[in-house]
Order: C-alpha cells, then structure tokens, then sequence
C-alpha cells in the first residue's frame, strides 16, 4: 500500500489532525463513521476499533453484535473544509470484520472485493470512471432543503455568477485537495443540475471515491447556503440524475476489450461482457437502481435509459461504446444512479459481465436508430425488451438471478430484500397529491 502505519502517524501529526473518522458503508450506500481522537489513531491502525454492528442498518442481530474496523491505510484523507486551528480532521475508509477475524460478508466493501478476486482469477483488473449527477437547490428560511433553485441553466451553461456556479467551484477545489482528479465539471440539463466527472480508477478506488464524492458535495454544498441531492428524479418534468458508470478490463496491463481488426474496434471480451451486462441489467436494476425514485427517471423522453439494447454511439440505448479505442476502450452503463450502493453496484456489473465473458455470452445486434421514437411493433421485432417499472418488480428480478445473487451473497440478499419490502409497502400505501387532484373532485 502506498502508506504505512508510520507514514499515517507522521501525516496526523504535521497537520495537527485532531479527529480521525473511521468510515464504513451500510448495506443501503449510506456512510456511517465513528470518530475517534489523535490518541487512538495507533490502536486503529492496528485494527483495535470495535463497533456495535446492531445498530447499523442490515448489519447483525444483537446477540452477534461486535464488530472490528480494519482501515484501509491508503485511503487517509485530510477534510479541506474542516478548520486545520485546535485540530484538523482526518478520515479512514475501512473494511467490517467480525471478532474471530473474518471480513463480515454483510460489509459492502467486502462483497465489491470477492468480485475482485474472481476477476483477478481470471486475470482481469477492472477500472471505472462514474459521471455522478445531482441538484443543487436552496434552503428554506429554517435551513431545510427545498426544490427550489435559483439557476435556470441548461446543459454546458455558463453562469451569471450564482451559488451553484461557486459551489460547484468549491466542491472541485476539495475534492482535488482529497486526491481527486476530476475531468470535468459542467452544468447539466435540467435547471439546478450539475456534474462532476472524476478520473477512471481501480474499481475499489472509484466506489470509495464515489461514496466520498457524495459527502463532499453535500458538505461543501451547505457552506454555500444549498442542499445537494442525489435524489434520481426530484423534479417532474425535468431530466433526472443519473450517474453513467464506464467499465473496462485489463488483462496484463493492456485494455482486454479493444480489438483493433473488428469493425467496431471490440474485443470477444468485451462483446461477451456487454452480453452479459444485457443479460442481467433487469435483476441488477436493483442494486443499480435502488430507490422508489429511482424508477421515476427511467422513463422516456428524458436521456435515461428504459429499453435493453447497446450501441456504439446511440444515447438512448442501455449500453453505449464511447468512441475512445485502444486503453480508452469501455462500456458505458446508463441505467445506474446515484442512490446505488457503489460497492454493490460495481459488485454486481462486473459479475454480470465475468458471466458474459465466461458463458460466451453474444450480444444482440447493436441498435442505431432512436429507441425513444421506435414503434412498439419495431421493438418487439427486435425483441427489446425494458428494464423494470419500479423496485418491487426489479426486486422480483433479483430473487430469480443466480449470478447476481451470488454476487451479493446470502447476507446481503436477505436484508437487502428485507428492506426494500418495507420501503416499496409504505410508498403503496400513501396517498399521493396526483390522486387527490385526480379523484378527489371527480369522484
Ligand atoms: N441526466 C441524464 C440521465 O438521467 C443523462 C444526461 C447526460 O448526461 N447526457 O441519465
Ligand atoms: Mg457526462
Ligand atoms: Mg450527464
Ligand atoms: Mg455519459
């Protein structure tokens, strides 16, 4: 690793690091920390911080409750925002172990890391570039966010300067003081939209990155007066929050998926992987798509994905091939969005494709034409079919994909499945202001 116990202990110590978050993810995607002081930071690093497990969403029953936290030592992190006067604040991402010294299979960094390994089996490392979306909008007079913005700005808009404009400033200055490299940020289409694209990294890395990009952002966010969100789809009738993931292999440092003598420039690796991503996208919708929301932006008309089908340059196909060849070479999955679990979502794409690569699956014919605009009977002549309409039916998909079961394993499945039984029987059961507008008078 590219610190040691001696190099974090040194850091801590020149910046006057005072706090040390030691960060773990529930099965959910949320960030959960435990701070612990500068005096600690030794026992730490030495694996000695325990937890109650119980308490944490998905996590263990109370009679099994202890749980150990093992930091990943290169993912030390100084907060930029935080002040560095009496005492800088630091944080750890680390992985779950149970007492008697096992990774806990509920941890979803552990499930991303039994991916790995089978990837690694077969001689591939992966790398993932995300383009993460979200709003930015302002707070009420009590500090509660809203979903009002005070932008109108549209795709690539420069600014008058606003807050958003400045936010967005801010939000790139941190991250790159954290060790990011970000590409690109640009406003997006919808008013109050936003992205921040970072640089591809190892597919460990980038699900760090991402669940770290995300409390940055609404960190950095509310010191500028705004709530961000990375809610899918906080506004009707306006384009939603996606967050596009780019995956590719590498097989003895050379891009696995380029193949300069086929017309397209693919690989068999990389045709098999994209049948394979096709073959499990429904039951991985899922774990990609997580939220009741998250269905509300994968609708027609708004440059979200809704049909099954791939392309080397269409949007509005599932899968598309940016045009970048040799080392660039990658797949482009548009369905996921940003309410995903990162460690899970990348978890469960890239068994999809080891499945494609292993089983030799064929991808059906790449699709040109707009799919938006396709008739139903052309669709079923091409037999595209669609991803699911809401959690509950994407759930369903999931108990029946052995692949992507597997991928997430037994303890995952069953509290994962636990919990979005409840989220989708509550949401069933509201009554929404559509019905009252549309029945109350009426009827
Ligand atoms: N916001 C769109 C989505 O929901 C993507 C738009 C874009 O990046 N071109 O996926
Ligand atoms: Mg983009
Ligand atoms: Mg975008
Ligand atoms: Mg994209």
């Amino acid at each position: 690793s590219k610190y040691s116990k001696e190099d974090i202990l040194k850091m801590a110590e020149e910046k006057n690091v005072k706090f040390i978050r030691m960060q773990f993810t529930d099965i959910l995607g949320i960030v959960k920390n435990v701070a612990i002081t500068a005096k600690q930071l030794e026992d730490a690093l030495d694996n000695k911080i325990m937890f109650d497990g119980s308490s944490i969403d998905g996590f263990t029953r109370i009679q099994e409750s202890d749980m150990y936290l093992r930091p990943d030592y290169d993912t030390f992190t100084i907060f930029p925002w935080r002040p560095e006067e009496g005492g800088a604040v630091a944080r750890l991402i680390c992985d779950v172990y149970t007492p008697d010294g096992k990774p806990f299979s509920g941890g979803p960094r552990n499930v991303l890391k039994e991916a790995l390994k089978e990837a690694d089996e077969m001689g591939f490392d992966m790398n993932v570039g995300p383009e993460p979306e979200f709003f930015l909008f302002q707070l009420d007079e009590n500090g509660d966010a809203t979903t009002k913005t005070h932008d109108d700005g549209g795709y690539f808009d420069l600014g008058p300067i606003d807050k958003g404009i400045n936010a967005r400033r801010s939000i790139v200055l941190a991250l790159e003081e954290m060790g990011f490299e970000v590409e690109a940020s640009h406003h997006e289409v919808a008013p109050g939209q936003h992205e921040i694209d970072f640089k591809y990294a190892p597919a460990l890395k980038t699900a760090d990155n991402i669940a770290t990009f995300k409390f940055v952002t609404k960190a950095i966010a509310h010191e500028h007066g705004l709530h961000a969100t990375f809610m899918p789809k906080p506004i009707f009738g306006e384009n939603g929050s996606g967050m596009h993931v780019h995956q590719s292999l590498f097989k003895d440092g050379e891009n696995a998926f380029y193949d300069e003598d086929d017309r397209l420039g693919l690989s068999k690796t990389g045709y098999h992987y994209i049948g394979g991503l096709l073959k499990h996208a429904k039951a991985m919708a899922a774990i990609t798509n997580p939220s009741i929301n998250s269905y509300k932006r994968l609708v027609p008309g708004y440059e979200a994905p809704v049909y099954l089908s791939w392309s080397s340059a269409n949007r509005s196909a599932l899968i598309r091939i940016p045009a970048a060849r040799g080392n660039g070479t990658r797949v482009e999955l548009r369905n996921p969005d940003p309410t995903a679990n990162p460690y899970l979502a990348i978890a469960v794409m890239l068994k999809a494709g080891l499945d494609g690569i292993k089983n030799e699956i064929e991808p059906p014919k790449e699709v040109l034409e707009n799919i938006y605009e396709m008739s139903l009977e052309r669709k079923n002549e091409l037999g595209i079919e669609s991803l699911p309409g809401n959690i509950n039916d994407a759930v369903k998909l999931l108990l029946k994909d052995e692949v992507i079961k597997s991928a997430l394993g037994e303890h995952v499945m069953e509290h994962f499945v636990a919990a979005k039984k409840v989220e989708w029987d509550e949401y069933r059961t509201q009554v929404s202001q559509w019905e009252l507008d549309s029945y109350l008078t009426k009827f």
